[in-house]
């Protein structure tokens, strides 16, 4: 039997910590932020792997155990088998049993199928389990070569009062902004219903307000509910094309992983920090207003064209079903107006007015930039009121999250909640600060655990 013992290459994971970070990036891949480097690598692991199969048909229980796949590589393809980005044949005499069968014939340990199989798991669904204990067929693996254009597009319904029902459960206060981003993401949907011929201009979202009061969250938690891609990218980290550092074509890396030929999935692209560009700055001797400017090319047209850093290879690719949103705290943004100031202050009480694009470009932002964006959502402050219900939220509030991690659950008495908040409307990080504080009130409850970890 073959192993990937003498493949140093492939990376090994170390830790549960590790597996169960890549599982939860994995399971929430259309819904969590995705750190485009790691997506990648991710990617060509098993790629690599899939590679070594030499275009064959083989039985998925044959592959995990011919190419001696980790808990986590078993995971990805299963994972990658049901969001159909790996194809499968399926033959007729299929048992629904046999993923279950290879998980618990491979996976490592009874924590590590519990995981795999958690009732929470994509994985956990009879169609699925069908669908994964099919053939993997190689040749038409997408990962190694892109489908054909012919490839008949899926279609999806989307409804604009369930997604903002949805969104209310998890995006505490915001009301305008929830609106206005829901708004959004539904006009860019209308636009891709149409033929394609129709073309049409990108209502690019320009999202701005204090940190920690859910720009991100707001964003990729739309993403989730409807099920799209989201890739999340910070602005600072970018530079000119031709000079040292990530150009701004890496932004769309992780979609072009699941792209259909040269089409990007529709999706939604934040990027973070923008306030961080403002004219005058620069970074590695690159101007921030020219950094914009790569940016605003790329918000704008509907093909771009990315180059390979090491080939100079370069591909074009259609963005026109990406929607971009731009974010950014602008904490110093303070514009005078005759007779009265508007803006948040870095204390983030204050938000008299509306800021417009005038204001921005005040601020440092390139106009032309600023013509690039049809919304302009502000988010406020978050208030203590805020801050208590986001604090207890059964939706994934900072207190929920711990009791799932702990498979606990805390009795937190009204003082301490009130302390938290307290604290935490102090501190001015918004839901950052009450994050920061559940952590510690569970730190005791790690000392107390024993946890079986794959190495
Ligand atoms: P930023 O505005 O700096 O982008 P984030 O969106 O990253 O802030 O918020 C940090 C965390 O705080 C989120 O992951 C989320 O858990 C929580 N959070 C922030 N705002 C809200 C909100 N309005 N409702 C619920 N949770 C929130």
């Amino acid at each position: 039997m073959k192993t990937t013992d003498q493949d140093t290459s492939i990376k090994k994971y170390t830790s549960r910590t590790e597996l169960i970070e890549q599982l939860t990036r994995w399971h929430a891949k259309c819904g969590v932020a995705i750190r485009q480097a790691e997506c990648v690598e991710l990617f060509k692991e098993i790629c690599a792997r899939l590679k070594k199969t030499n275009g064959k048909k083989v039985p998925m229980a044959a592959l995990v155990q011919e190419y001696n796949l980790n808990d986590t590589e078993l995971f990805l393809l299963l994972f990658l088998a049901t969001s159909q980005l790996l194809r499968l044949v399926t033959p007729s005499t299929c048992k629904a049993t046999a993923l279950l069968q290879t998980a618990q014939t491979f996976a490592s340990s009874k924590e590590v199928l519990e995981t795999l199989f958690d009732g929470k798991s994509v994985l956990f669904s009879k169609k699925i389990l069908v669908l994964s204990g099919g053939l993997v067929d190689i040749k038409k693996n997408p990962l190694l070569a892109p489908p054909l254009q012919t490839d008949r597009p899926t279609r999806r319904t989307f409804n604009a009062r369930r997604v903002l029902a949805e969104l209310n459960k998890y995006v505490i206060g915001q009301e305008e902004a929830k609106k206005q981003l829901v708004a959004g993401i539904f006009e860019h949907l209308a636009k891709c219903a149409q033929s394609p011929n129709i073309p049409f201009t990108k209502n690019n979202i320009f999202i701005s307000g204090p940190t920690g009061c859910g720009k991100t969250y707001l964003c990729q938690s739309l993403a989730r509910i409807l099920k799209i891609p989201f890739v999340h990218a910070d602005a600072s980290q970018y530079t000119q094309t031709g000079y040292t550092g990530m150009s701004v074509g890496n932004i769309l890396q992780p979609l072009q992983a699941l792209a259909k030929g040269r089409k990007l999935p529709l999706s939604i692209v934040f990027i973070d920090e923008i306030d961080k560009l403002r004219e005058g700055s620069e970074r590695w001797g690159v101007s921030s207003g020219n950094v914009q400017a790569e940016l605003l090319r790329m918000i704008e047209s509907r093909l771009f064209i990315t180059e390979d850093p090491l080939s100079h290879k370069t591909d074009e690719w259609d963005l026109s079903k990406v929607l971009f949103a731009v974010g950014g705290a602008f904490e110093k943004l303070q514009v005078k107006h005759a007779d009265k100031s508007v803006g948040f202050t870095p204390a983030g009480t204050v938000r008299k007015e509306a800021l417009s694009a005038d204001d921005y470009i005040d601020y440092g932002m390139l106009p032309e930039f600023m013509g690039r964006f049809s919304y302009f959502v502000q988010l406020r402050p978050l208030a203590k009121e805020d801050l208590r219900q986001i604090l207890l939220n059964p939706y994934n509030g900072p207190i929920s999250q711990y009791e799932k991690l702990l498979h606990t659950s805390a009795a937190i008495g009204q003082e301490l909640v009130e302390q938290i908040v307290n604290q935490a409307y102090e501190r001015r990080l918004g839901a950052r600060g009450l994050h920061q504080q559940v952590g510690m009130l569970f730190q005791e409850q790690f000392l107390q655990q024993t946890v079986k970890v794959c190495l």
